[in-house]
């Protein structure tokens, strides 16, 4: 199996996932998570029509952005961030998807050379190692990020407790898209986007109402630990 043809795989996948859900699949866009994969695998999955990655850690983004900077790839960043690192994800990322906390959001909104789509990250688990704004908080915070200037908030991203049974992050995605109708009850400007599904549950997120997926391993290959 060629990279090429893991994609046109996976969006036969989603495009069957969606039908499945009477959803359209023009509402439904896939990352490709290159995060530890070479700037030519990139390359490669950009010349089989895949124009979205994802990145998990702002340095390999910076460097990679650079060494493919005659590509207009579209780079989502989806890995926890420091926000002494802002600049770095800000500089070059049209989507900031992992924003849990005012003081991030304000370090991008400084950083950012044009306006900057964001999405909030929700400890939708509330799991205590995990990165996120526990959902008690994320009203205010999204009120909060919502008025920042330089930042256009479009959603919410999730990354569900790990279970080897995909089914078992259902009721997370399934949560995700109640929180986001609780909160364009609040919001003066609708949210739309739910990143939601990796590799294995991908489908799932989609029956739920996912609006990104974020594909790595399915795509890629396996990462090297
Ligand atoms: C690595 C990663 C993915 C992709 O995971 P796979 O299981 O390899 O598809 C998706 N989202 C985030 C936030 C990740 O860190």
């Amino acid at each position: 199996m060629t990279l090429a043809d893991n994609i046109r795989s996976i969006r036969g996948r989603i495009d069957a996932a969606a039908r499945r859900a009477g959803r359209s699949s023009d509402e439904i866009r896939l990352i490709a998570v290159s995060k530890m994969k070479s700037a030519a695998m990139i390359r490669e999955a950009f010349a089989a029509g895949q124009h979205l990655f994802g990145e998990n850690y702002a340095q390999e983004l910076a460097l990679k952005a650079e060494e493919l900077k005659d590509l207009p790839i579209e780079w989502h960043f989806i890995g926890h961030l420091q926000k002494n690192k802002a600049k770095l994800v800000a500089k070059v990322a049209a989507c900031m998807e992992t924003i849990d906390s005012i003081t991030l959001a304000e370090a991008i909104s400084r950083k950012a050379p044009n306006p900057i789509d964001c999405l909030i990250e929700v400890n939708i688990g509330s799991e205590e190692k995990k990165s996120g704004i526990a959902s008690s908080g994320l009203e205010a915070l999204a009120s909060r990020v919502a008025g920042l200037p330089n930042i256009n908030l479009r959603g919410l991203m999730i990354i569900p407790p790990y279970d080897p049974d995909p089914e078992k992050s259902r009721p997370y995605f399934r949560k995700l898209k109640e929180l986001l109708g609780e909160l364009n009850k609040e919001l003066p400007l609708p949210l739309k986007e739910l990143s939601m599904g990796m590799s294995e549950d991908f489908e799932i997120a989609l029956e739920e109402g996912a609006t990104i997926v974020r594909v790595g391993t399915a795509i890629f290959g396996e990462r090297a630990q």
